[in-house]
């Protein structure tokens, strides 16, 4: 498989180009093409897998058209850690660059007045740590029913954390229509019934 095989917005492939990426990885080649027919995605795979472009390139592909409405963001990527979410909001930024999306990142350690300028004005990725989406919304400055895809990134990590109270509550934030893209890097039981849950007929992609 190449990128180009991919049905990739060029905005994303000429940004993969850039980035000197060649061939996907065996997690992309698997999941980008479930993810762009808007199946759920249920992948196991660890860091170093490149994980994270499997699910960024077809979130930024679907949201390519379409803009974000004010205090509705389009979609929403959590993950376990502050790290983790600049990562992937790096990430976006890199894969994103030829697009008009906007991001914003939510974790703690900075000022909700920031934050909160970037969600009145609307964004199309909003990128958190589970208890910093929460504090957002409960000052009722949020509003998830808007979300058409919610990504969970490093789910063994959240529970390890004891953040899947939290995962459950986001979850039913948002719209049963909404697509799933959910990564972890094993299968605990709590894992496995959170995916039984709030997963739609997934497809199971394992590196
Ligand atoms: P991740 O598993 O998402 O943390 O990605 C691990 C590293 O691999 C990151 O530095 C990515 O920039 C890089 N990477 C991801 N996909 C590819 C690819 N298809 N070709 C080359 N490098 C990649």
């Amino acid at each position: 498989t190449k990128f180009a095989d991919l049905k990739l917005d060029p905005k994303v492939l000429k940004a993969v180009a850039e980035a000197g990426y060649e061939t996907p990885t065996p997690i992309q080649a698997q999941a980008i093409p479930e993810a762009l027919n808007g199946r759920d995605v249920l992948g196991i795979a660890q860091t170093g897998t490149g994980k994270t472009a499997s699910f960024t390139l077809p979130l930024i592909t679907r949201l390519a058209r379409g803009r974000a409405r004010a205090r509705m963001p389009r979609s929403l990527v959590l993950a376990p850690t502050r790290e983790l979410a600049a990562q992937v909001a790096e990430n976006f930024d890199v894969y994103a660059k030829y697009t008009r999306l906007t991001k914003a990142l939510l974790i703690g350690g900075v000022s909700f007045s920031e934050q909160d300028k970037l969600i009145d004005r609307g964004v199309d990725v909003l990128i958190a740590t589970p208890g910093r989406l929460l504090d957002h919304f409960e000052r009722g400055k949020l509003l998830l029913t808007g979300v058409e895809v919610m990504v969970v990134d490093e789910a063994d990590r959240m529970l390890d954390m004891g953040f899947i109270p939290d995962i459950e509550r986001i979850f039913q934030m948002t719209p049963f229509t909404r697509q799933t893209l959910f990564f972890s890097a094993t299968m605990a039981p709590e894992i496995e019934r959170i995916t039984n849950t709030f997963l739609s007929n997934p497809v199971r992609v394992e590196v």
